[in-house]
């Protein structure tokens, strides 16, 4: 008994020492405070600052896929996770919905830390098109959609039916579907995106506005900012309305040139010397082009394997490929989080501030910057993050 209060004794006297908690006189058990120190091989100046994108990279790249097709399961999923993508699959439209029925290892880029991460992209679905009932439907189960969100996709709101003619309630169409979604896979979606068709002039002012009015963090429409975002100073993320860039196969061109047209774009991307975020979007993944809006497999598959192989971990790994929902969301929070340190002697602490954040949030993560000129380690002192470290990157998963 008494040599455990002699140690407990000791154990405050030590943290009055080291403890971080003792610097800053901070409420410890605070969620919204985490703590992490650098101990430093020798003293030497430190700043730490706040990457621009996760894991620091040049290029957030969002690409989404509308409508909710089967082929983003049976062909883009295991094309860039990792697994085998299907052989030729028609659908109800007598649409191929497969592809090559190769085995893919996958599509990475690295978190900067010795981690690989696959590519992952966005879907945005109509609860109403959903159907778990016939093997040649042409849309996505749940069972299906659930597995892409459980691989790191992120499902954006598209309308309950996708509805655009003369006479839709804008307002129905955005909140059925967050209930349907809610109901079906137990998770809010926050995200819009316009449906497009035959329509009034200026509907999809209608859609922003309910798709805001109903809880939406942010739209993609026809006009606002974007399709390419410069992302090295704060971003107005508030009800956001943004433009993506349209990428579609055309023709049975066996030269990828519309691929190899938004390669060009992406090499230029990566050249300047500000960080940014691109926005990108077809529907279809097939091997036949759905509706004449799709990107046909053997067109998808070049394209997302090139960019694998120039900006990807196997290259220069400067691309996050990152679905719209989770870049939003890093730099909402990158945007609002507070960073201070404290130096004493070779020991540094961080103060990490996270805000309260909004209903819905789903990718909760900051990078950080350290400048000095020696080496040093990373001792996380709260059990409320997650941390990787490797060289001048901090990568923290809150
Ligand atoms: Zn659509």
């Amino acid at each position: 008994m008494k040599s455990t209060l002699r140690l407990y004794l000791a154990m405050i006297l030590v943290g009055c020492i080291i403890h971080p908690t003792f610097l800053f006189a901070a409420n410890p058990g605070d969620p919204h405070i985490i703590y992490i120190n650098l101990k430093l091989k020798k003293a030497a100046p430190v700043s730490v600052t706040k990457a621009a994108l996760k894991y620091n990279k040049q290029l957030a790249f969002s690409f989404t896929l509308d409508d909710g097709y089967r082929s983003a399961y049976l062909t883009a999923f295991p094309l860039l996770n990792g697994g085998k993508i299907s052989g030729p699959s028609p659908d109800e439209w007598r649409n191929d919905e497969g592809g090559d029925g190769s085995y893919s290892k996958g599509l990475f880029y690295s978190d900067g830390c010795h981690h690989n991460v696959p590519f992952r992209i966005a879907e945005a679905i109509n609860a109403g098109n959903i159907t778990d009932q016939f093997e040649s439907r042409g849309h996505l189960s749940w069972a299906e959609i659930k597995a892409l969100y459980n691989g790191g996709w992120d499902i954006l709101n598209h309308g309950y039916h996708h509805a655009t003619k003369h006479g839709t309630d804008f307002n129905y169409e955005v909140q059925q579907n967050i209930t349907t979604v809610k109901q079906q896979m137990g998770f809010t979606m926050t995200q819009f995106v316009v449906p497009g068709g035959e329509s009034d002039p200026g509907y999809e002012h209608d859609y922003e506005r309910a798709a805001i009015k109903y809880g939406n963090n942010a739209v993609a429409s026809i006009k606002g900012v974007g399709p390419i975002i410069p992302v090295d100073a704060p971003v107005n993320l508030t009800a956001m309305v943004y433009a993506r860039d349209f990428i579609q196969s055309v023709g049975s061109d066996d030269n990828h040139n519309t691929a190899n047209r938004s390669l060009k774009l992406l090499d230029s991307l990566m050249r300047l010397n500000k960080p940014v975020w691109f926005n990108e979007f077809s529907h279809g993944t097939g091997n036949g082009n759905l509706w004449g809006l799709s990107m046909r497999f053997p067109e998808f598959k070049y394209y997302m394997t090139a960019i694998a192989q120039k900006y990807g971990a196997a290259g220069k790994d400067n691309i996050w490929m990152a679905p719209w929902q989770e870049v939003y969301e890093y730099i909402w929070l990158r945007d609002r989080i507070k960073i201070s340190t404290v130096k004493k002697g070779k020991q540094v602490t961080v103060k990490i501030e996270v805000p309260d954040l909004p209903g819905g949030f789903r990718h909760k993560a900051i990078s950080l910057l350290v400048k000095t000129t020696g080496d040093f380690t990373v001792v996380p002192q709260s059990n409320n993050v997650k941390v990787n470290s490797n060289r001048q990157l901090i990568n923290l998963e809150l």
